[in-house]
C-alpha cells in the first residue's frame, strides 16, 4: 500500500534550512567561499563540452540545487543537440515556497521553472521534462531501497550530495551503496563531498576506485563543513559480481536500448502523437503516418477528462492511470495544449462511502490533491448542487483533474520541428529487412526506418469498420482487443441563460459525467456500447447522456439548452483495462521457448523474450487515454533511448503486451 511520503522537519538558522531529524544544512554548497550565493561543488567533476547523452543520478534531491546547477552549466556548454537525464531519489520532497526560500537570495536562473514544475508530494516516479526536451528530470519519491532496486538506468555520473554520512547513516549504509553500484557501468564516475573511511570501504567493495581529490575540488566540495572529512572522488573499475536490482522474469525481459537517427509513427491520435512527441524530443527525426487526417478517430472526441480512475480498490489499472495522470498535465502544459484544470467531483452516497474513505487512504496522496469532502463542500466546490442517490453523502474531490480537447492536443504534440506528418496514407504492409523496417503505404509511398511504434489504437481492426488490418502481423495475435462504441452530447447555453448557476464548476462524474462549459459549451457522456460499433451520433445515446445529468446534477436537468451537439467514437481496450506498451515479441517464437512455462526452471534459466527489433505499440487506451498515452510514451522513448525507465519494474508486467500470451501459456486463457 502507498503510504504517504514523510513531511520533511525542517528548521531555519540564520536563514539556512536546516534538517532537524539529520541535524544538518540543506545548502552547504550556498556556503563557498566564492560567497556568490550559487556555487556548484560538482563543476569540477564534470564537462558538458563532448557530451551528447549525459544521466547523472544522486541520492536526495533536497532543493534541487545540484541539478539546478547542473542544467545552467549543460546550458551553457553543451552542444545544441546534446541530452541531459537527472535521476534523484528523495524520500521526503520540499514543497516549492521551502526550495524558494531555501535559495534566496540566490538568483538561479532556471529556479522558476523548476518550481512550476515540481511533482506533488506522491510516491513514485515523476518525469518533468525542460528546455523542449532536452533536459529531463526523474524524481523518485520514495525511499532508495524501495525504488532503486525497481528502477531501470545506468548512470555515467553519481553524485552523493545528501546529508553528511554521520548524519544520515542510512544514506550511506551499504545497501544504499550497492544500488549505487547497480546503477553504474565501468567508468561511471562517484564524486561527493564526504568519504570518511567507512564510506570508502564500502565503495570500494563495490569495484570503485578511489582516487584523492585535488586540493581545489577539495576546496570546493567541503566548505565550511561541520565536520572534517576528506572530499570523494572515483570511478567504478569493475561490476559487483551480484548486482543489487530485481530482475524482471525473462518473459518479460527489455529490449537493449537502440538510439536511432529516424523513427516511424503509425498512427496520429494522441497515442502516437505523445510517442512521436517524445523520440524527437530526445532528438530523433520522426515520420508520423496516419491512414486518414491526424487526430480522426477516438482523439477526435470533441472533450475529454483527465483524472485518476477513482476505483475503491487499488490495482495495476488505478497505478497506471495515476501515474499517467501526474505527467500528462505537466507534458500537456509544456507543449501547450489546452487544459481547463477545473477538479473533479465524484458523488458517494452512504452506501459507497465506507470502501472510499478506505481507498482514498490507500492512495497515499495529500489530502489537498485528494480527500473526501461533505455535500454541503461539494456543492459550493461544484457551484451547484450535486446528486448520485436518493441519499448523497458527499464527494471525492480530485484538484488537479483537468478537461482537455483531444485534437489541438494531438496538434500541439506535433507542433515539433523533428516531427514530419503524412495523412491519408494508410500503411498497408510493415516488413522487417536485414537493415531494420520497411513500410508501405496504399499509396505506394515506402518508408525504411529502424524503429517503428503502431499507434492505431488496436490489431486486429477487425470490429473497426474503418481501420484496415493491415497491421495484424504474426507478432500480435494473443492481444484480445476490444471495442466500444460511446457518445458525448454537448449541450450550448447562450449568455444570457436563465439557468447559469445551475452549470457546475467542476468535472462531476459518477458510471457517467458532466465537464464545465467552454465557450459556451457543456459535454456529457458517455454511453458504452459494443454490439452496435458505428460512429453515427443517436439519439438514445443522447437521452442516455440526459440521464447522467438528471442524476447528477438535477438543478441542470431542468434547464433547456439553445443548441444541441454530439459525437460518437470507438474506445479500443483489453479486458485488464491497462494499455498495452512497450516492445512486440515475436509470437511464434515466443510460444515455443517458454511452453513450459508453468513447470519450467527458475526464472534464470529461460531465454530472453524474443522480440522483433525496434518494434514498439502503445495500443487499447480505452476511456483513459488522454492520461495513460503520456505514460506509454515516455516509456517507448526510453526503451529506445536507455533514458531512465518511467515505470517501475513491478508495474511493467501489466502493460507489457506479452502480458496475455504469458497468461495463455500459464492458465490456459488470454483473458
Ligand atoms: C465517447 C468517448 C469518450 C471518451 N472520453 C474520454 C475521456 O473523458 N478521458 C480520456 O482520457 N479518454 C477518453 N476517451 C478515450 C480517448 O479518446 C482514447 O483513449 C484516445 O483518443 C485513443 O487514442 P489513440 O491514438 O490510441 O487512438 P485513435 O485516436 O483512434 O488513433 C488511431 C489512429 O491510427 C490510425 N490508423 C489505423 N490504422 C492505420 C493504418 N493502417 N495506417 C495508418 N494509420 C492508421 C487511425 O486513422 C487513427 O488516426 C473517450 C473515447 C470515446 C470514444
Amino acid at each position: 500500500m502507498p503510504a504517504l511520503l514523510s513531511i520533511p522537519d525542517l528548521d531555519w538558522r540564520n536563514g539556512a534550512l536546516f534538517s532537524r531529524a539529520h541535524d544538518d544544512c540543506y545548502t552547504p554548497a550556498l556556503a563557498t567561499p566564492a560567497g556568490n550565493g550559487y556555487a556548484d561543488a560538482f563543476a569540477a567533476t564534470r564537462d558538458f563540452r563532448a557530451t551528447r547523452r549525459h544521466l547523472t543520478a544522486e541520492l536526495g534531491f533536497g532543493t534541487g540545487l545540484a541539478f539546478l546547477s547542473a542544467w545552467a552549466d549543460f546550458r551553457a556548454n553543451a552542444p545544441a543537440d546534446a541530452q541531459l537525464d537527472w535521476v534523484s531519489v528523495e524520500s521526503a520532497p520540499l514543497d516549492a515556497a521551502t526550495i524558494e526560500r531555501a535559495l534566496a537570495p540566490s538568483t538561479a536562473p532556471l529556479l522558476a521553472q523548476l518550481l512550476h514544475a515540481l511533482p506533488p508530494r506522491i510516491r513514485g516516479i515523476h518525469r518533468r521534462a525542460f528546455d523542449g526536451g532536452r533536459v529531463r528530470l526523474t524524481l523518485l519519491y520514495g525511499d532508495v531501497l524501495e525504488l532503486l532496486p525497481v528502477t531501470d538506468f545506468i548512470a555515467d555520473a553519481w553524485q552523493l550530495d545528501g546529508f553528511a554520512p554521520d548524519r544520515n547513516p542510512e544514506m550511506w549504509s551499504a545497501e544504499a551503496l550497492a544500488q549505487v553500484a547497480a546503477h553504474a557501468r565501468v567508468g561511471t564516475t562517484v564524486a561527493g563531498r564526504f568519504a570518511p573511511p567507512d564510506v570508502q570501504e564500502r565503495l570500494k567493495s563495490l569495484g570503485f576506485e578511489l582516487s584523492a581529490a585535488d586540493s581545489a575540488h577539495a576546496s570546493s566540495l567541503a566548505p565550511n563543513t561541520h565536520t572534517a572529512h576528506t572530499p570523494l572522488r572515483g570511478m567504478l573499475a569493475r561490476l559487483p559480481e551480484k548486482r543489487a536490482f530485481r530482475q524482471l522474469p525473462r518473459w518479460f525481459s527489455m529490449p537493449h536500448p537502440a538510439p536511432a537517427p529516424s523513427a516511424i509513427v503509425v498512427g496520429a491520435g494522441l497515442a502516437g502523437a505523445s510517442a512521436a512527441r517524445a523520440l524527437a524530443e530526445r532528438g530523433i527525426a520522426v515520420t508520423v503516418i496516419d491512414a486518414g487526417c491526424a487526430a480522426g478517430h477516438a482523439s477526435a472526441a470533441p472533450r475529454a477528462v483527465l483524472a485518476p480512475y477513482l476505483a475503491s480498490w487499488q490495482s495495476p489499472q488505478t497505478r497506471v492511470v495515476a501515474q499517467s495522470f501526474l505527467l500528462a498535465r505537466a507534458v500537456m502544459e509544456r507543449v501547450g495544449a489546452p487544459l481547463n484544470p477545473c477538479g473533479l467531483l465524484h458523488p458517494v452516497n452512504s452506501d459507497d462511502e465506507w470502501g472510499y474513505e478506505q481507498s482514498i487512504a490507500e492512495w497515499g496522496w495529500p489530502t489537498e490533491l485528494l480527500r473526501l469532502i461533505s455535500a454541503d463542500e461539494a456543492t459550493s466546490a461544484a457551484g451547484t448542487p450535486l446528486s448520485n442517490s436518493t441519499n448523497p453523502e458527499g464527494a471525492i474531490f480530485v484538484r488537479d483533474a483537468a478537461t482537455t480537447r483531444p485534437a489541438e492536443t494531438v496538434r500541439a504534440l506535433l507542433a515539433h520541428p523533428a516531427i514530419t506528418l503524412h495523412e491519408h496514407a494508410p500503411v498497408a504492409r510493415l516488413r522487417h529487412t536485414d537493415d531494420g523496417w520497411h513500410v508501405d503505404t496504399e499509396s505506394g509511398r515506402t518508408f525504411d526506418t529502424n524503429i517503428v511504434v503502431i499507434a492505431t489504437a488496436g490489431i486486429p481492426a477487425a470490429a473497426l469498420p474503418d481501420m484496415p488490418e493491415a497491421l495484424a502481423s504474426d507478432a500480435l495475435p494473443s492481444i484480445p482487443f476490444n471495442a466500444t462504441r460511446g457518445q458525448l452530447s454537448t449541450l450550448a447555453f447562450d449568455d444570457a441563460f436563465a439557468g447559469a448557476s445551475a452549470v457546475p464548476f467542476t468535472v462531476v462524474s459518477a458510471n457517467g459525467f458532466a465537464m464545465p462549459p467552454v465557450d459556451g459549451a457543456l459535454c456529457a457522456g458517455a454511453t458504452y456500447e459494443r454490439e452496435r460499433l458505428t460512429t453515427g451520433p443517436t439519439p438514445h445515446d443522447d437521452a442516455v447522456n440526459l440521464g447522467h445529468i438528471e442524476r447528477l446534477l438535477p438543478a441542470l436537468a431542468t434547464c433547456t439548452p439553445n443548441r444541441r451537439g454530439a459525437w460518437a467514437g470507438i474506445r479500443t481496450s483489453v479486458n485488464d483495462h491497462c494499455p498495452v506498451i512497450g516492445p512486440v515479441i515475436a509470437d511464434a517464437q515466443f510460444r515455443e521457448s517458454f511452453a513450459r512455462l508453468p513447470h519450467g526452471p527458475f526464472a534464470a534459466a529461460w531465454p530472453d523474450a524474443p522480440l522483433l527489433p525496434g518494434l514498439f505499440v502503445t495500443l487499447a487506451h480505452g476511456s483513459r487515454g488522454t492520461s495513460t498515452v503520456f505514460l506509454a510514451a515516455e516509456l517507448i522513448a526510453d526503451m529506445v533511448c536507455g533514458t531512465p525507465r518511467c515505470i517501475t519494474d513491478d508495474l511493467l508486467p501489466a502493460v507489457l503486451p506479452q502480458r496475455f500470451l504469458v497468461r495463455e501459456l500459464r492458465v490456459g486463457t488470454r483473458e
